[in-house]
């Protein structure tokens, strides 16, 4: 039976690097940013333009991604989704060059059902093709995307999207009904 190929994102749809992000900003500057002043922004848009390229040394600090919190019900809901569709997770993680084995690493630990042939750590995504993405960056949507699922996250919130949601639950909802 033919499985319909289904591409996953990582950063803030199974991972969450936004939480460790504030964290230690908070640690470094005593600033805490709620969720509400994040809402419908990026992190680098909300600190003082300076901070932005501090931001970006966390984010290419080895171990940033090593020790991140999984999205709830992404482990559970991913294992069914293996069974029935052609899974692959698909992670930018060239962005950030020191983030490739932290994220290999994390991927082994959380989701160790995946074979590493269903892990793709590139650069554009636009190389990847599939009937499915989900995925908390439009931009990553393209042609060669049958559907196009917009993960909720604060900086996409009030973005248009073709088809969203806002969870896990959600994800299950509509893939594995
Ligand atoms: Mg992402």
């Amino acid at each position: 039976m033919h499985k319909p190929k289904l591409i996953v994102d990582m950063d803030e749809v199974m991972a969450d690097p936004i939480r460790k992000l504030r964290d230690w900003y908070a640690r470094d500057f005593g600033v805490v940013y709620s969720d509400e002043e994040i809402l419908g922004k990026h992190l680098a848009e909300i600190v003082p333009a300076a901070h932005a390229a501090v931001l970006y040394q966390y984010l290419n600090t080895p171990g940033f991604f090593r020790d991140l919190n999984v999205i709830d019900g992404a482990q559970e809901v991913m294992h069914a989704l293996n069974e029935r569709y052609q899974l692959f997770v698909v992670s930018a993680a060239m962005e950030f060059p020191h983030s490739l084995h932290d994220k290999f690493a994390w991927l082994l630990d959380h989701f160790p059902f995946l074979h590493w042939q269903q892990i793709c750590f590139c650069g554009s995504k636009h190389l990847v093709c599939g009937d499915i993405m989900i995925d908390d960056h439009s931009r990553n949507f393209h042609a060669g995307i049958g559907r196009k699922i917009l993960f909720t996250s604060h900086h996409n919130v009030f973005e248009p999207a073709e088809e969203r949601v806002n969870n896990w639950d959600e994800v299950a909802a509509k893939l594995l009904s």
